[in-house]
């Protein structure tokens, strides 16, 4: 990257080191990044990150794990599409240097609710399992989870109240009919942008959920580069 980017780079954006990488899943690995500039910062459970990977490109991911002294956990998908954030994923070693933007987002858990439902693909679980982990053990927890292959199902706090499915199996819209869940608390779904729809449309259409109580984030779909 050119150095005369980097006065307009330092405005934007924050450096870390990568100091951990570790696989998590069949096809994700858990990066920890840490740096002086992300100690204290207000992190809302369910908020994303942008980050430089490869050159100009910014890549969007989720914040696993943050720890106020200064480092973030993100799980980068290794999805079979490629692209400059799976090749960064896949490659980057502890030691290299990033940026990456402040946290940020509206995709977040409501601590209040009555009832918290989660539905969503791998990529979304990451989102959730920050969710997840924030919530207290009596919290109402239910949802689906769709994967490609078992071996692509992170451990999420409390994930085994949640129904995990397999890609061609079913469908996460037809899981959810399955669920009937009940309106009354929030809804987080995340994941490919129709199937997000999809899902939204049997909530509010068919189970009767407000369209209020229903947070919906598109993380990503086919042939389009770079969503956030
Ligand atoms: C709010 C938010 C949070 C996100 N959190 C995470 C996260 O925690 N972990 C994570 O891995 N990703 C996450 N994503 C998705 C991630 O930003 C995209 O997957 C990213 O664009 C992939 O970058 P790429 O350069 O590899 O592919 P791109 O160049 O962006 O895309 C190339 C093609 O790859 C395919 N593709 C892209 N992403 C996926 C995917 N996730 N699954 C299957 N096919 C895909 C599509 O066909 C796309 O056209 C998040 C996205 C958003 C908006």
């Amino acid at each position: 990257m050119p150095a005369l980017l980097d006065p307009v780079l330092d405005l934007l954006t924050v450096r870390g080191t990568v100091t951990e990488a570790e696989q998590v899943t069949a096809r994700m690995r858990r990066l920890r990044i840490e740096g002086e500039q992300l100690a204290g910062l207000e992190v809302r459970p369910g908020q994303q990150v942008r980050v430089l990977v490869g050159g100009l490109a910014l890549r969007t991911y989720s914040i696993w794990h943050y720890d106020p002294s200064g480092g973030v956990d993100l799980c980068v998908l290794d999805h079979e599409a490629g692209g400059p954030g799976a090749q960064w994923g896949r490659t980057v070693a502890p030691g290299e240097q990033v940026r990456l933007r402040r946290p940020e987002g509206t995709f977040t858990l409501r601590p209040d609710a009555a009832r918290h439902l989660f539905v969503g693909d791998e990529t979304a679980s990451v989102a959730f399992g920050a969710m997840l982990t924030a919530l207290p053990g009596e919290a109402v927890v239910s949802g689906c989870v769709e994967t490609a292959t078992a071996a692509d199902r992170l451990p999420l706090a409390g994930g085994d109240r949640l129904d995990w499915i397999l890609r061609g199996e079913t469908s996460l819209p037809d899981a959810v009919r399955r669920l009937a869940p009940e309106p009354g608390g929030i809804a987080y779904v995340a994941g490919e942008a129709r199937e997000v729809q999809a899902v939204r449309r049997v909530l509010v259409q068919e189970a009767g959920w407000d369209r209020r109580a229903v947070l919906t984030k598109p993380f990503w779909t086919p042939g389009k580069k770079g969503m956030d």
